[in-house]
Formats: C-alpha cells, structure tokens, sequence
C-alpha cells in the first residue's frame, strides 16, 4: 500500500495564512519541511483522503494527477477536508479534459454531502461525482480493490465525523483525523484489527488535548492502548499529522521530541509503504 501525504497542516495551513506569530516566523524562515498545505491523503495513486483547499498546489508541487483517482474518502465537512468550488472542476468539459469520464465515487457523511449539494446547486453534479452518503462501522470498497471503513470520530460534534481503516490485502492502515481520542466504540473495533500503520492527529504538538483533536499524550495513551491489545503490530508504523502553528513546533523540534517514541512527524510530499 502506498501512502503519501499531500498536506500536513491544520485548517489555517502551516505558517498560518495571516499570521505573525513566532512559530510561523519562525517556520517561514526555516522553508522546507515547515512549510504545510492543508491535509489529505493519496492512497496507491487512486484513492484519496479529503479534498483540501490546497489540492491545486498538491497537483503542482508533487506532480501527482488526481485524474487517476477513482474514490474520494472524505471524513466531515470542515472546508480543511472538502473543498466544494475545487471539486466542481472535475467536470468534464466545462473545467477539464478526462481519458477516463465516469463520474469519480465520493464518500461522504451528510454534512459534506449537503454542502456539496448546496454548492453545486440546480446544475447538480451527478455526471461528474457519484455521491455515497457514509454511515459509521460500514465498509466500502474502492475501485482499486481496497476497502475503507468509516469509524466514528471525536470531532465535530454537530455532524458525524469519521476517520478510516484502509485494508489491502494482508496489510491495515488507519487514518485517523480530524479526532480527539477515539470514542469507546471506534476503539473497540481498532482492537479487533492488526495494524500496520497508523497516522494520527497530532493538531497541538506537545500539547493536552484530547477531544476534538490530540496532542503527544492523548496520542501515547492510544497508540499504548493499542498495543496492549495487539492490534498495533510491533513494527507498525506510526505517523503524526495534521499540526496547527499554535503547536509551537518547528518540524525537527517535533521530530525530535517523539524520537524515543518512535513515532514518525509527516511532511507534505512524504510516502510511505507498508
Ligand atoms: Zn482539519
Ligand atoms: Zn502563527
Ligand atoms: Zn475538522
């Protein structure tokens, strides 16, 4: 399974759009690695998590061609996740020109769906999008073969946010953003799993959050429960993402921090392979 990051930011990006706070005067200067767009994720070239704001500088920065993906996981609707206006110029013909024009499969929960629907409006966008609404525990099977599992998030109480467990054969990875620690019953049935990777929202750095998202704590309490149970296999990856500028952090001082930990800190472009 490849795994590559496309952004690594928070809502606000990573130096912070309008921001003149230290950490991102300081993450300016230094270029490279602190440098984030807002998050998603590409999975074996094909499939993808979120759809963020940035997905244009993806395309241009990394040369990877959303044309090729067939399925669009999305876990809520917060505009960090789902770009509505971007996603409206997969229209063939009006925006774009596609070899291959079904419709690319959207996954979604109704929140999303609905602020699609209201973007899109009257013109509507079945002939480019087919559209599933998610519900939590169910598995869906991307194109590629892949399944993907909606599980229910801390996150975003209004709607019901969710992260994924991807399985590909033998191999499980799990996505887990935007959340806080997992709720008991999402928890429960990583448990029943043997994982060998794990990204998780690290949004506060070194920070105590725990619901809505986490910070190095939470996220040490999780990853223990996990391999407590031995659903998290002894050589699992694991990988941080998903950092706000209010962290404080600069990517080699994160890096460094979770060292001992073994934990990876993602950076936008990084693949991974399991
Ligand atoms: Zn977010
Ligand atoms: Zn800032
Ligand atoms: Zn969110």
């Amino acid at each position: 399974m490849k795994l590559q990051y496309l952004g690594t930011a928070a809502a606000e990006g990573f130096p912070a759009m309008f921001c003149d706070c230290e950490t991102c005067e300081r993450a300016r200067k230094a270029g490279g690695k602190n440098w984030r767009l807002r998050s998603g994720m590409l999975v074996n070239d094909t499939a993808m998590i979120d759809f963020a704001p940035d997905a244009l500088t993806m395309v241009q920065r990394f040369g990877v061609r959303l044309s090729a993906v067939r399925d669009l996981f999305v876990t809520h609707s917060h505009h960090d996740h789902f770009n509505t206006a971007d996603l409206s110029t997969r229209e063939n013909g009006a925006f774009c020109v596609l070899k291959d024009a079904r419709p690319m499969n959207v996954f979604a929960n109704e929140a999303a769906k609905n602020r699609l629907d209201a973007y899109v409006g009257r013109a509507g966008c079945d002939h480019y999008l087919n559209v599933t609404t998610v519900s939590y525990f169910q598995t869906y099977e991307a194109e590629n073969g892949m399944r993907f599992t909606f599980l229910p998030a801390d996150h975003a109480p209004f709607e019901k946010a969710g992260f994924y467990v991807m399985q590909e054969g033998d191999k499980t990875a799990v996505y887990m953003h935007d959340t806080g620690i997992p709720p008991q019953e999402s928890m429960a049935y990583l448990q029943t799993l043997s994982i060998d990777f794990l990204s998780v929202d690290c949004t506060y750095g070194l920070g105590n959050e725990e619901h809505g998202h986490m910070g190095v704590p939470a996220i040490r309490r999780v990853v223990e429960g996990l391999r407590q149970s031995g659903a998290l296999k002894a050589d699992a990856t694991v990988v941080l993402h998903h950092f706000t500028h209010f962290c404080g952090m600069l990517h080699e001082e994160l890096e460094q921090a979770v060292k001992e930990d073994g934990f990876l800190v993602a950076y936008d472009g990084m693949i991974v392979e399991i």
